[in-house]
Order: C-alpha cells, then sequence, then structure tokens
C-alpha cells in the first residue's frame, strides 16, 4: 500500500509542480519519508533518516521536508517537536493535499494534516503513470476489523471502499498503459463494497470479473484478505475467473485458537482450514501465503505448536513473519507478556525455517511443468537472460535477449528450482499473448 501511495504522490507531483523523482537526497528539493508503523524498528528508522536529512537542511535551509504515512498519522504534531526540521506531516488519506503543503512550506509555514477525510484524496489524484507491466491499484482503504495488535485502523482510518466506476476508469488507464497483471489493493481488501452510478453494490468477487473482462488485463491478484469475510462468492472466483492467480494471501497470523481470541481476529484455526480447503478443490496447485505474528502476549509452547501444526496442514509457500511488536494505543499493547524475547526468536526461526523449506518443496514440484510467465525484464546479474514472474510469484530466468517480450505472457518449461528463483526454457512455440 506504501509503495502505491508512493508512486500516486509522484504523480500528483509531477502534475502539479512539474517535479521529477532523483536519484539522490542531495539533488533534491523536497524530500519525502513515506512511513510505515506496522512495528517498532519501522518506527524508529524514521527518526534515523529524518536526522541524517537535518544535515542536508543545515546546508540549504529551502529544502522542504515531509513525513506521509501511518508513523505521521499516528505521531502527528509529536513529529514536529522530535524533529523540528520537519515542515510537513501527513497522513495516507491526505496526501492528495500534498501540492497545497509544498507551497506552503516553501512560504515557511509549517502543515500538520492527518484527519480522515474519507476517500475524497482519489478524487485529487491524476491518472496513474506507470512504467512495466504489472500495477497496483488501490481499491479500498483502512480496516474496521480492529485485531487487538494492530495499528492500522487508528492509522489509516474505518474501511472505505472507492466507487466502483472510479476503479474501473483507473483500470483502463492503466490497461491503455500496457499494463497486463494488476494487483487490487486493501488493507481488508475483501470487504470491498463499491458503489456503482446506479447506486448498487460491487462485491470484490464481481470486481474481479469485470476487471478480467477488460482487454489487456490477464493476470489479477488481489491483497490482502481477512479470513473472516472471504465469502462463497470469492471463493467461487477461483473456480469461474482464470485471470485470477494460483496464488493467495490470507493471513492467519497463529494456528492457535486461544492466540487468535486474544488478537480478537473474529475467527477460529477451523474456519481458515475449512476456506482454504475449498478453494484448494477448485485449484489443486494453489499456493498459500501468509501473515505470522510470533510470542504474542500470553502465546504458551502450545500455542507455538499449534501455528506448526497449522503450517504443516496448510503447506503455505512463503510467510510475513515477525516477532509481536507492541503497538502503543493498541489492546495487546496493555497485555501481560511473560515469554523471553530469546524464545520468541527462537520460535520465529523454526516457523520460518520451516516456510522456507516448504518454498523449496513447492519450487522443486515445478521442476518439468509448463508455467505461465509475465516477462518483466532483463536479468540484472545476467544480461543474456530475461526474468518473469510465475503466478505463485516467483522470479524465473530464462536465456534469451528479445525485448520486446516484455511484458508479455509466455509459456517456460521450468528445468531448475533455486531457493528464491526457478530457470527454464522459452517455449516459442507455445506463443507470446
Ligand atoms: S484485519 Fe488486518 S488491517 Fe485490519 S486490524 Fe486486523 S490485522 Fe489490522
Amino acid at each position: 500500500m506504501n509503495e502505491y501511495d508512493s508512486s500516486r504522490m509522484a504523480d500528483l507531483l509531477g502534475d502539479s509542480h512539474e517535479m521529477e523523482l532523483v536519484d539522490t537526497p542531495e539533488e533534491a528539493d523536497v524530500l519525502l519519508l513515506n512511513t510505515c508503523s506496522i512495528r517498532e524498528k519501522a518506527q524508529e528508522k524514521v527518526f534515523h533518516q529524518l536526522g541524517r536529512w537535518n544535515k542536508l537542511k543545515a546546508k540549504n535551509p529551502d529544502l522542504v521536508i515531509g513525513v506521509g504515512g501511518c508513523v505521521a498519522s499516528q505521531e502527528g504534531e509529536a513529529i514536529r517537536k522530535r524533529a523540528p526540521q520537519v515542515d510537513m506531516v501527513f497522513g495516507p488519506q491526505t496526501l492528495h493535499r500534498l501540492p497545497q503543503f509544498i507551497d506552503a512550506s516553501s512560504n515557511k509555514i509549517p502543515v500538520v494534516d492527518v484527519t480522515f477525510p474519507e476517500i475524497e484524496k482519489f478524487d485529487h489524484l491524476p491518472a496513474p503513470k506507470v512504467e512495466g507491466a504489472s500495477a497496483f491499484i488501490s481499491v479500498m482503504e483502512g480496516c474496521s476489523k480492529y485485531c487487538t495488535f494492530c495499528v492500522v485502523p487508528y492509522t489509516r482510518g474505518e474501511e472505505v471502499s472507492r466507487p466502483f466506476d472510479d476503479v474501473m476508469v483507473e483500470i483502463h488507464q492503466l490497461a491503455d498503459q500496457g499494463v497486463r497483471e494488476v494487483n487490487l489493493l486493501g488493507q481488508n481488501v475483501n470487504c470491498y463494497q463499491g458503489q456503482t452510478k446506479d447506486g448498487d453494490i460491487v462485491d470484490l468477487a464481481e470486481l474481479i470479473s469485470v476487471v478480467a473482462d477488460v482487454d489487456g488485463i490477464d493476470r489479477i491478484r488481489f491483497t490482502t484478505s481477512n479470513p473472516l469475510e472471504f465469502t462463497d462468492s470469492l471463493i467461487q472466483a477461483f473456480a469461474e475467473v482464470p485471470e485470477l492467480v494460483s496464488h493467495l494471501h490470507l493471513p492467519v497470523q497463529s494456528g492457535s485458537n486461544s492466540i487468535l481470541a486474544a488478537m480478537k481476529r473474529g475467527h477460529e484455526v477451523d474456519m481458515y482450514i475449512e476456506k482454504i480447503q475449498r478453494i484448494k478443490q477448485l485449484r489443486p496447485d494453489i499456493s498459500i501465503s501468509s501473515d505470522f505474528i510470533v510470542g504474542f502476549p500470553g502465546e504458551t509452547d502450545q500455542d507455538f505448536e499449534d501455528t506448526m501444526n497449522l503450517i504443516h496442514e496448510i503447506g503455505f509457500d512463503t510467510s510475513f513473519s515477525f516477532v509481536y511488536s507492541s503497538r502503543p494505543g493498541t489492546p495487546a499493547a496493555e497485555l501481560e507478556d511473560n515469554t523471553p524475547m530469546d524464545v520468541k526468536k527462537k520460535r520465529l526461526a523454526i516457523l520460518q525455517d520451516r516456510i522456507v523449506q516448504n518454498a523449496q518443496q513447492i519450487g522443486r514440484r515445478m521442476v518439468g511443468k509448463t508455467e505461465t510467465i509475465l516477462v518483466t525484464g532483463v536479468s540484472r546479474k545476467d544480461p543474456g537472460k530475461m526474468m518473469g514472474r510465475s503466478e505463485n510469484n516467483r522470479s524465473v530466468y530464462f536465456h534469451n535477449d528479445d525485448q520486446s517480450l516484455i511484458g508479455k505472457f509466455v509459456k517456460i518449461k521450468i528445468e531448475e528450482a533455486f531457493t528464491n528463483s526457478l530457470y527454464g526454457q522459452l517455449l516459442l512455440d507455445e506463443g507470446v499473448f
């Protein structure tokens, strides 16, 4: 989501102030830090970076420094107290006001605006400009689930869906620029409820099927979902929409019912397993990834064992997994936490090791199969090779130097599996499309 927001800021300032991205902070007139507060470490990095930028401001007092994103949303005015070199503090829902903020800052008027003016920002953002064949598109923002560990509802606000017709206009703009793969984004994207001009409501499953009909769009992903509202119609989309990839990121966070209850996730392990089983009946080869929080307050050895059992049962391909990080202002920050950090770190290492083994096994199983790859470019390490992405999001390399293949789908016979990538032969007679 932050990557998407950053690209929209660049589009916006390109339009309003004819600004261009530069390669180093030393060359910039405006420095923007788009921040994440999901974990304490990410938050601390913000102030380290601002310290480095302070030296640039000492040399160039006209340099404008802005902090956006979730740390800005959470800390507001406190950022300027701790780092007075910052001219602008803006949240994820006010980034569309950047042109005014920059004008004010250029006149030495500091700005702090971390309000939640619903979804108005999308009415003020220019058409996206993309490079490459794959693009993100935000279809809904915020979250109303209030899991006890999570800052998102406080930093990005409650769930708000973009109108269906606005989303479709943007999808067509992307397709016109040569985009072949879209990733529909939202903190809780399966809760998408987009209103049409006629007042009807379109859910994520319907949105996916309409997007699949857009000329040029042949691959659809969506991130991130919540098991709770993973509806029957969304499961059915895996049967009916071939453009929907055979890869699903569905965070479960823990395999223990008591931890899920303490997290207020609103579902139990069985419900998660049942949904995955139904999807696997429709797409036996689908790869599943998840987020895990290890060492949530009160997590016992048995709770962790339950998580490992779930990992064994589902066979997760990849994960975003971290030791629990207490976030100020969240209910979980008040819970007693007696588990020593070294125990939590050991558990995390065991979990990650297991998932890496799963991923290697899945990679090995792909050897000998023919995969559809969206070609994304030339290998940086070996210019004689080109690279692309498989449906299950693996980097796939193949020998070729025909740059006209970039942005097209090709068939590759997989010959070798490595830890994070695959190598194969281009099957030109199976078409380029
Ligand atoms: S559903 Fe996801 S974004 Fe929403 S509160 Fe829970 S963890 Fe945070």
